[in-house]
C-alpha cells in the first residue's frame, strides 16, 4: 500500500463521490468508526440522496477491503469541532478538517450488544469487549476489530504517514473528547501507532 502521485491509495477501491475543497496541508491521521453494520452505510445514504453522512477519505470494511472517496489533497468533513496540539511542533490546530486525513473503520462501536450482535441480528465477526471509555461513562459492549481490518488499517496509516510525514495519529475521541467516543476502547491504537513509528501512547 502506498500513496500514488494522484494522492489516492494504490490498493483502495475508488468510489464515485463529489470533489471537496482543496486541503493544502496534512498533519494528522484521524481514526473513526462508522457506528454501523455496513461499511459504506453513510456512502450509501449519499448515493440514495437521503442524507449526507460523515465523510472520511478512507473507509475500511471488516474484511479488510479499503475504499477511498477523495484524494488526500481534498478536505473531507469528518472531524467537526476539534483541537489537537502537534506533538512535534507544539502548534495547536483547530477545525481539523483542514489538515487531517480521516480513516473510518466499519464498526458498531457501543451499539454492540453483549451477545455479539448489533442492530438487526447483525453478528459481529470478532465479537465484543466490555470496557469503559477512556473519556468516561459506564462499562459498555464495544465491537472488536477483526484482524484483516486491523492489518488494512496499519497499511493505510503507514502509507499516509510516510507520504505526508504526519506528526501524529489519533482518534476522533482525542480531538473531540466531549462529543465523540470513536474509535473506542476496542481499537488497537497502540499497535497501529507503533507500526507507524509513533510513541505507544497518545
Ligand atoms: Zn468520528
Amino acid at each position: 500500500m502506498k500513496v500514488l502521485e494522484d494522492q489516492w491509495l494504490s490498493d483502495a477501491k475508488r468510489l464515485k463521490y463529489p470533489a471537496g475543497p482543496e486541503m493544502k496541508i496534512r498533519r494528522f491521521g484521524i481514526a473513526h468508526f462508522t457506528a454501523g453494520a455496513a461499511a459504506l452505510s453513510s456512502y450509501n445514504f449519499w448515493l440514495s440522496g437521503e442524507a449526507r453522512g460523515a465523510e472520511a477519505h478512507v473507509i475500511i470494511d471488516r474484511d479488510g477491503t479499503v475504499y477511498q472517496i477523495r484524494p488526500f489533497n481534498q478536505r473531507c468533513d469528518h472531524a467537526g469541532t476539534s483541537t489537537w496540539s502537534d506533538p512535534k511542533t507544539g502548534r495547536v490546530f483547530t477545525a481539523l478538517n483542514s489538515c487531517t486525513i480521516g480513516v473510518e473503520f466499519a464498526n458498531a462501536g457501543d451499539s454492540a450488544r453483549a451477545d455479539g450482535t448489533a442492530f438487526t441480528r447483525f453478528k459481529l465477526p470478532a465479537g465484543v469487549i466490555q470496557a469503559r471509555h477512556k473519556n468516561g461513562g459506564p462499562v459498555k459492549s464495544w465491537e472488536c476489530y477483526p484482524e484483516p481490518q486491523i492489518l488494512a488499517g496499519i497499511a493505510v496509516f503507514k502509507a499516509i504517514t510516510a507520504r505526508y510525514n504526519l506528526d501524529d495519529l489519533v482518534g476522533h475521541e482525542d480531538i473531540a473528547p466531549k462529543r465523540k467516543v470513536d474509535p473506542g476502547p476496542a481499537f488497537p491504537m497502540t499497535r497501529i501507532r507503533l507500526a507507524c513509528g509513533f510513541p505507544a501512547s497518545i
